[in-house]
């Protein structure tokens, strides 16, 4: 029988709001699942409860078939990970770590050799006699790695456990925790605000709004088949553009206007009913054409910035402020063309904002 973390119907109401809307999913064990969502979408509460250090309005979390139910955090076998490493100040990074292991009373060489194997793997070591006052954020950050690591729990909970670290410390630190991960074979449930932190860890994703699951996928299907207009914005944000185009003809072919021109824009294999639609597409598959043709969308350049690499024009298509890159700078006010590759767009009812083209 295959191993699952289930939560099932979670809601959860602070006096009489609602922060938390029946959530269920399943995960497997093994699987690095991510929870994103925009601050005070209810993250941090869902963990909470998890751990049983908040108690739900609603609803039963299972783990290989046990019922968590009136057990205490300590009994759940789930460790968790914050955002503000929660050290204890007048424990050494040892004494941080081994402190769980003392509670459950083990003998001292097999708590020494825990402790030393864990230091390993997120090198440590050097660091061990240190107070937490000693270390800089992302040493912190690693001992409280360590510290939820040592117990071998089941389930590992991480609350954007690199928020407080700057960049190059987040990319160490995000490789290090996926690789433990892999090596630990646990149930991980790691929560963020950051997209591209998502993408890049998670075997799977679930998109969070205002307490309601929107949409729980794998990276690259959120990414190329968002189930509304919300996913797609929130996970390719800032390079997302939208649309708003009326549709002038929809046959084997969707003809859409774009700045008073009409354009075919993708092949259709039914017909669709509507007379507005939003198109989505990121900047990355806009391209500048040297040549106009029935296809291409005319466009005045509004501004061209240089990046660094290259330049990120943006220009007005119907009444929407659109960006796309470009090799060379751009004149402002030069007009232009430009096309949207077809395998890249999605169509999204303008009234629900669903995608309404399952596939591409
Ligand atoms: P996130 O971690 O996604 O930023 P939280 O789970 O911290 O979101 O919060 C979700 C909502 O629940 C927010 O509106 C927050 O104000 C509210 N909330 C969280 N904890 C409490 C609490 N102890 N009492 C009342 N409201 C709370
Ligand atoms: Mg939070």
């Amino acid at each position: 029988m295959k191993k699952l973390l289930e939560i099932k119907n979670i809601s959860k109401y602070f006096q009489n709001e609602c922060v938390l809307k029946n959530i269920s999913f399943c995960i497997e064990k093994g699987t690095f699942t991510v929870i994103l969502g925009a601050s005070g979408s209810g993250k941090s509460t869902l963990l909470r409860i998890i751990a049983g250090l908040e108690k739900e309005s609603q609803g039963k979390i299972i783990i290989n078939s046990i019922n968590l139910e009136n057990k205490l955090p300590k009994q759940r076998d789930v460790a968790m990970v914050f955002q503000d490493y929660a050290l204890y100040p007048h424990m050494t990074a040892k004494e941080n770590i081994a402190l769980t292991l003392k509670i459950s009373k083990l003998k001292k060489t097999s708590i020494n050799k825990k402790i030393n194997d864990i230091s390993n793997l997120l090198q440590i070591n050097h660091l061990l006699h240190k107070y937490p006052n000693q270390l800089s954020g992302g040493q912190k950050q690693r001992v409280a790695i360590a510290r939820a690591m040592v117990r071998n729990p089941q389930c590992f909970l991480f609350d954007e456990p690199l928020s407080n670290l700057d960049t190059k410390l987040r990319i160490d630190l995000k490789d290090e925790i996926k690789r433990c991960h892999q090596k630990l074979n646990t149930y991980t449930l790691y929560v963020t605000h950051d997209q591209e932190e998502a993408l890049s860890l998670a075997d799977q994703i679930i998109i969070l709004d205002k307490g309601q699951i929107i949409q729980m996928d794998s990276p690259e299907n959120i990414i190329n088949y968002p189930t509304n207009l919300f996913v797609a914005t929130f996970v390719n944000s800032p390079n997302y553009n939208i649309i708003n185009t009326t549709i002038y003809e929809s046959s084997s072919t969707l003809n859409i206007t774009c700045n008073n021109k009409q354009i075919p824009l993708i092949s259709l294999s039914s017909k669709l009913n509507l007379n507005e639609i939003i198109v989505g597409i990121r900047s990355e598959h806009i391209k500048i054409s040297h040549k106009h043709s029935n296809t291409t969308i005319p466009l005045k350049v509004r501004s061209c910035e240089f990046t660094g690499s290259n330049w990120k024009v943006k220009g007005l298509i119907n009444s929407n402020m659109i960006s796309f890159y470009s090799d060379k700078k751009i004149n402002i006010n030069t007009n232009i063309n430009i096309t949207l590759s077809p395998s890249h767009i999605n169509i999204f009812n303008h009234k629900t904002l669903n995608r309404i083209i399952k596939e591409p």
